[in-house]
């Protein structure tokens, strides 16, 4: 050994020290806090991914997405990875290169799709509002006329700007225009109504940890019939093999083959945590989380308006339950007001995300933070930022 010294001896003393992770109230956007009935499903010892137990805890987590996307469809999974996975898989599976895609864009959400699609190659069309703007279906259908995309995205819950757009009608006019429906639901699953087979939607996802309170990782997706007919009979593979559902499809038994074979190695802990989240949601029921969530958000906004504040979001039906906007006040430094309350009361809010950066504050009260104690807090905690950090108009 005595010609291989190590010499990255720093390197070394930082990971002597303890992991250090501390006690934060997740009152963001998102992840949100973790029950601890999560996360002892997490912390389980881990079984082989292709164990049958394992197989078995699968097919529990499709019946659980099956459930909160309220849908039948077979080709029903938990991708391995984050929100952006699920979009990744929607658009590569579905597109090919040279294909014409139109994206709405009203805020972070469609212009990550629309760079998503652009750089798969697909000719993208996009509509455009301000962050906080929505679409009528008379607009959408403008352009599906106009552009005949095979794929339309919209945000269902837009968490940068707070607002949950409306879905019904909009499947129809997709499929009068032979176009397929893809709907991000990361922001507002089980906090805003939402049915993926009675609104007509081919493709639905979201995230571990949001309103479903497991921990960032994992992330459920739905495809309808007509989407599995487009993206089974492509002419060129995907431009990803970890994300090609012909694979993934096989690995979640959705394919109807006997065998399941390895394609990747799942994330089995992740995957625990996921089964518990979704059983949760279920033993709730959808529409007891959905009126809960719109309860305290009405409890948190009226809240806000007694400080002063305005909410970003004026028609109270669009606002998102979930991640409720507040228009910067005049006379504050956002990031001082949110450094302030991080520091004095640990707890997290967030300013905007990409275009509406600058425009808003974000609170967000989800799936197991989602009462009206903890509205009080993030109230009582603005109200103290409010008075400590307001600047001198001079
Ligand atoms: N869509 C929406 C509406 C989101 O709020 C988020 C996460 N903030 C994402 C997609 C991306 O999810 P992830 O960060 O898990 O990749």
């Amino acid at each position: 050994f005595s010609s291989h010294q190590p010499i990255n001896s720093t390197e070394k003393a930082c990971m002597l020290r303890p992991l250090e992770a501390p006690f934060r109230y997740l009152f963001g956007p998102g992840p949100s806090n973790v029950p601890p009935r999560i996360l002892a499903a997490g912390g389980r010892p881990i079984i082989g991914h292709m164990h049958s137990e394992m197989f078995g805890i699968m097919n529990d987590i499709k019946k659980g997405i099956q459930y909160a996307f309220q849908t039948s469809n077979n080709m029903t999974l938990a991708m391995s990875g984050s929100g952006h996975t699920a979009m990744e898989c929607a658009v590569f599976n579905i597109v090919e290169p040279g294909e014409s895609v139109l994206v709405a864009i009203n805020g972070i959400w469609g212009e990550r799709v629309a760079e998503i699609a652009e750089r798969m190659g697909a000719k993208v069309h996009t509509l455009f509002k301000t962050p906080g703007g929505h679409f009528t279906n008379a607009e959408i259908e403008q352009a599906l006329a106009k552009h005949k995309p095979v794929l339309f995205f919209l945000a269902h819950g837009e968490s940068s700007s707070g607002l949950v757009h409306p879905v019904d009608g909009v499947g129809d006019i997709c499929h009068k225009y032979n176009c397929l429906l893809l709907v991000d639901s990361v922001a507002s699953l089980g906090a805003a109504p939402l049915l993926m087979d009675q609104q007509n939607i081919d493709i639905l996802y979201t995230g571990s940890q949001k309103a479903l309170n497991a921990p960032p990782g994992t992330a459920p997706i739905s495809f309808s019939e007509r989407a599995c007919h487009k993206m089974f009979n492509r002419k060129t593979k995907p431009v990803s093999y970890l994300l090609d559902m012909t694979h993934l499809s096989n690995y979640w038994g959705n394919d109807g083959k006997p065998e399941r074979k390895y394609h990747h190695t799942g994330p089995v802990s992740g995957f625990f945590a996921l089964r518990e989240s979704l059983a949760i949601l279920a033993e709730m029921g959808l529409e007891n989380s959905w009126s809960h969530h719109t309860e305290v958000a009405e409890y948190l906004w009226k809240g806000l308006e007694d400080l002063g504040l305005k909410l970003f979001i004026k028609d109270k039906d669009l606002r998102l339950p979930s991640v409720t906007t507040i228009a910067i006040p005049e006379g504050y430094d956002w990031k001082e007001l949110l450094a302030y309350i991080m520091k004095h009361h640990q707890i997290e809010f967030t300013g905007g995300l990409g275009p509406s950066v600058g425009m808003v504050l974000r609170i967000g009260l989800m799936g197991y933070n989602c009462n009206k104690a903890n509205a009080a807090m993030a109230l009582a905690a603005l109200e103290d930022a409010l008075k400590q950090c307001r600047k001198s108009k001079a």
